[in-house]
């Protein structure tokens, strides 16, 4: 998709902090972390969000979810991480470009503390 951000990102027209890549997949760090360790796993095809997604998404859901833990532990996140896709303005989603979100580094908040807006 031609104005979108991530998209750009795996075309290698706008930089990112590459994690990891292949065929399919695309992992870079976010530009600005709510954790000591903050990185994005997105499919390299487009898809606006976790509610856009069908059957022929199941393969790159499944590889971006069995990257997390990889990609994870490479980064030096031994001892646990979260995981977290925001989907649709109401799920806090800002970039219309599917991405889970892998933090860690730090004990991080229950969700209870930490999902409300203030
Ligand atoms: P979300 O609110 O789930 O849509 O998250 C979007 C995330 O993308 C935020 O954590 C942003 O900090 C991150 N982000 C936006 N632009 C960039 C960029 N150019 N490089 C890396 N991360 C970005
Ligand atoms: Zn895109």
């Amino acid at each position: 998709m031609s104005d979108c951000i991530f998209c750009k990102i795996v075309a290698g027209t706008i930089p990112s902090k590459k994690i990891y890549e292949d065929a399919h997949i695309y992992a870079f760090h976010d530009i600005q972390p709510a954790a000591p360790v903050h990185f994005l796993i997105i499919p390299k095809a487009h898809v606006a969000s976790l509610a856009e997604c069908e059957d022929q998404h199941a393969a790159d859901l499944g590889r971006i979810l069995l990257a997390a833990p990889k990609l994870a532990q490479q980064v030096g996140l031994s001892d646990g991480f979260r995981t977290i896709i925001n989907t649709g303005k109401g799920g806090g989603q800002e970039v219309f470009h599917i991405h889970a979100h892998v933090l860690g580094g730090t004990k991080l908040r229950p969700l209870v503390d930490c999902v409300a807006s203030a």
